[in-house]
C-alpha cells in the first residue's frame, strides 16, 4: 500500500496516527500497529480515499439540502404566511353575497312602495273629480231646487204650486255617479329562514358542507377554596354535583359539593387515578385547579 500521511489519534496505540480504514470492521479508523494487531488479516482501505468518499457523500447531502429541502420548506413557510387558509376571502365573499341579497330586498321594497304611491295619487285624483262633480250637483241642482220649493211654498201662487209639482213629478235629475275608488291592502309573504340561508350559500370546509356549530366554551358551575391541600393531578370524579378530590400521593380522598363543602375523608375510593375524569351523568364536568 502507498505511503499515507497519518492522522493523529489512535486510542489503542499511543502516539500512532490513523492511516487506514478497516473494511471488515465497519470502516473503523486504524493505525499501522492496528493493522498487525486487532485487524490482522482484515480488508483495508486508504483513509484518504475513505475520507474523500465521505466528503462526497456529505456534499451530496449539502446539495440536496440547499437545492431541494430548504427551498421547499421556505416555499411552504411563505405559503403559510400568505394564504392563511383563505378565510378572509370567504368572509368578504359571504358579505358580498349578503349585500347583494339586501340590495335586492331594498329594490323590491322600493318597487312596492313606489306602486302604492302612484296608485294613491291616481285614487286621489279620482276622488277629487268625484268631489267636484258631487259639489257641483249640490250647488247647481239640489240647493237651487230646494230654495225654489221653499219660495213657492211660502209665497207662490196656485199656478206656481201646480206647475212646480208637475215639474217635480216629470223631471228627475240623476246625481252624478262617483267613480269607484280602489281599495288597497298589504298581504305579507312568509319569511323563510331556510330560503334565505339557501340564497346566501354555504361554507365548504375541505369540500364538505359545514353548518355553524358554536365552539363550546366551558361554564363555571362553582368556584371554591378547599380546606385541605389540593392541586392538579389528583382524583377528579364528578358524580351528582359532587367531586372526590385528593392531593398528589396523599391517601385521603375528600368529597366536596359544588360549594366546596367538605364531606370528609371518603375511603371508598381505593384506587386513585391521575387523570381528569368525566362525569357519567353530565358528560362534560371537569374540575380545574389553580
Ligand atoms: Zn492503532
Ligand atoms: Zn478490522
Amino acid at each position: 500500500m502507498a505511503a499515507q500521511t497519518p492522522v493523529p489519534g489512535c486510542p489503542r496505540h499511543k502516539g500512532m496516527g490513523f492511516v487506514y480504514v478497516c473494511k471488515s470492521c465497519e470502516d473503523e479508523l486504524i493505525c499501522m500497529d492496528c493493522v498487525t494487531d486487532r485487524h490482522n488479516g482484515h480488508k483495508m482501505g486508504k483513509l484518504t480515499d475513505y475520507v474523500a468518499d465521505q466528503k462526497r457523500e456529505i456534499q451530496q447531502y449539502v446539495d440536496k439540502l440547499s437545492r431541494t429541502d430548504i427551498p421547499k420548506i421556505k416555499e411552504d413557510i411563505r405559503e403559510q404566511e400568505t394564504s392563511g387558509g383563505g378565510y378572509q376571502k370567504v368572509i368578504s365573499d359571504i358579505k358580498r353575497q349578503g349585500k347583494q341579497m339586501k340590495d335586492n330586498i331594498d329594490n323590491a321594497i322600493e318597487l312596492l312602495v313606489k306602486m302604492c304611491i302612484e296608485l294613491e295619487k291616481l285614487n286621489r285624483s279620482v276622488s277629487e273629480k268625484n268631489k267636484t262633480a258631487l259639489t257641483q250637483h249640490l250647488r247647481e241642482d239640489l240647493e237651487p231646487k230646494l230654495d225654489r220649493c221653499q219660495q213657492v211654498l211660502t209665497s207662490g201662487t196656485t199656478v206656481d204650486v201646480t206647475t212646480l209639482a208637475r215639474e217635480i213629478r216629470n223631471t228627475s235629475i240623476d246625481p252624478p255617479s262617483p267613480r269607484r275608488l280602489q281599495t288597497v291592502e298589504f298581504k305579507p309573504g312568509t319569511i323563510s329562514i331556510e330560503l334565505l340561508e339557501r340564497m346566501l350559500g354555504k361554507v365548504l370546509v375541505d369540500g364538505e358542507d359545514q353548518s355553524y356549530k358554536p365552539i363550546p366554551t366551558p361554564v363555571v358551575l362553582s368556584e371554591f377554596t378547599t380546606s385541605f391541600p389540593y392541586r392538579c393531578m389528583s382524583v377528579h370524579v364528578l358524580l351528582d354535583d359532587e367531586a372526590w378530590l385528593s392531593y398528589w400521593t396523599d391517601e385521603s380522598v375528600y368529597r366536596v359539593d359544588l360549594k366546596g363543602k367538605c364531606e370528609g375523608d371518603d375511603r371508598s375510593v381505593r384506587s386513585k387515578s391521575d387523570s381528569i375524569s368525566v362525569s357519567p351523568d353530565h358528560g362534560q364536568g371537569v374540575v380545574l385547579c389553580r
